[in-house]
């Protein structure tokens, strides 16, 4: 016995570190509180559009939060549509606050499209993670988490506000969401000096940067004309001066196109006008009446203009060129969005040394050992635009770099060694944005 005792005594510790060096390995294969499990877990709860449930998404960020000893709150601006608020204190509260800002809501996938389901986040043998959302824009919402868990880890204490807000809806417009919150007083309340917000992955080792959204316009122009037999020639036709018009559009978007295509600007310097719809004649059990000229038709356009686009100068456009009252022609036009910020300045966020933010911004990611590319315009819309029309500067930005654009895609994925280098990425970002004084009042 007491040999026995002796001997096992002896060789305990020794077994009791093999013992935890196995238990350790073991456990790490398929351990849940790691942060590539957390995006895992994040992209299998389907926030896609038409029905979004926000519910779970919220709950599973809050406990993220408390896991990290982050203050966490809902604000609900319109039933079942909850922003949720992160915020990690400032030592010094009366500097402006940094907000960084991801949407819980997905585009709908097509299953069948798919090579894995949509929303089972498979990650295959070379690391990809396959789900809906896994660029857009999931992943900056547990990069977000996990950076503030790695820097509070490291002591590091924030000298600014940092705030995280994971809003409903951005892929519907963003209007019972971002826009709902923006314009809240608990929104001025926070005081918010600058604004991160998502941008797109990038094919080569160069980051990209957004400093400005395009702004849609849905423009609908109308003929009408006299009816009549079709095998008549006569002036002034609802179709014939529609057609007539579409031309000129057409000329117009070549023009535009042409700049591209010559290598003079990229698409989201120009103003891009594609046709969505036309909408003319008269129904027959078959098909169309073919020998009756109409009276009325229309055709819509969907019109994206960059923010140093001349607004004046297009609608002068269309009520001449597009839709003459002369022809007897009538237009719509809905504009999605303000091209100009509430002091009546363009809504585009400076990337020079006019703006301290971008500075700063620029040296965290050099000193993540990232690159940037030149900044751009984003094709589309998101969120930041809300934020930029109260002149609050906002870059939209996603760490993915090497990475294939898929958002709204077929077989959405996102590689694991550059969601977790994005972590890194965040890490200096964050600490770098909360830490300098300069800016001290919006
Ligand atoms: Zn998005």
């Amino acid at each position: 016995m007491n040999r026995e005792n002796v001997v096992t005594h002896s060789l305990s510790p020794l077994t009791l570190i093999l013992f935890l060096l196995l238990s350790v390995s073991a456990v790490s294969c398929d351990r849940q509180d790691t942060p590539l499990a957390r995006f895992q877990h994040y992209l299998r709860l389907n926030t896609a559009h038409p029905n979004p449930n926000y519910t779970a998404p919220v709950s599973f960020l809050i406990s993220i939060a408390q896991s990290i000893g982050l203050k966490a709150q809902t604000f609900e601006y319109v039933p079942d549509k909850p922003v949720l608020l992160v915020t990690w204190p400032g030592s010094n509260p009366s500097l402006p606050s940094i907000i960084f800002n991801s949407h819980l809501d997905s585009v709908p996938a097509e299953p069948s499209k798919w090579s894995h389901p949509p929303f089972s986040a498979v990650r295959t043998p070379d690391g990809s993670i396959f789900a809906r959302g896994a660029q857009d824009d999931k992943c900056i919402a547990i990069q977000y988490l996990e950076a503030i868990r790695n820097l509070k880890g490291r002591n590091f204490v924030p000298t600014r506000t940092v705030h995280l807000s994971f809003v409903p809806d951005e892929e519907i417009g963003g209007f019972d969401g971002a826009a709902q919150f923006v314009g809240s007083k608990e929104f001025e309340d926070l005081n918010v000096g600058f604004v991160l917000d998502e941008g797109q992955a990038s094919v080569n080792d160069d980051y990209r940067v957004f400093y400005a959204d395009r702004s849609p316009w849905h423009v609908t122009i109308r003929a009408t004309g006299a009816p009549g037999h079709g095998s008549r020639l006569y002036d002034n036709g609802a179709m014939e001066n529609l057609m007539k018009s579409v031309e000129t559009i057409s000329r117009f978007r070549e023009s535009q196109f042409d700049m591209v295509k010559a290598g003079k600007a990229v698409i989201s310097e120009v103003i891009s006008v594609n046709p969505v719809f036309l909408k003319a004649g008269i129904p027959s059990p078959n098909g169309f009446v073919m020998n009756m000229q109409p009276s009325e038709a229309e055709a819509g356009f969907d019109v994206r203009f960059p923010p140093t686009a001349d607004a004046d100068a297009m609608r002068k456009r269309i009520t001449e060129e597009w839709a003459p009252a002369s022809r007897n022609m009538t237009f719509e036009i809905i504009e999605k969005g303000s091209l100009r910020d509430i002091r009546g300045r363009p809504l585009v966020t400076a990337t020079d040394d006019s703006n301290p933010w971008w500075s700063v911004f620029r040296q965290a990611i050099l000193a993540s050992g990232g690159k940037l590319a030149k900044p751009e315009i984003l094709t589309s819309t998101t969120d930041a635009r809300f934020a930029r029309r109260l002149g609050i500067p906002a870059f939209g930005f996603s760490p993915m770099k090497n990475t294939p654009i898929l958002l709204h895609d077929h077989d959405e994925f996102l590689k694991d060694t550059v969601f977790l280098e994005g972590i890194t990425v965040y890490e200096h970002i964050i600490g770098s944005l909360s830490s300098f004084t300069e800016v001290n009042s919006m």
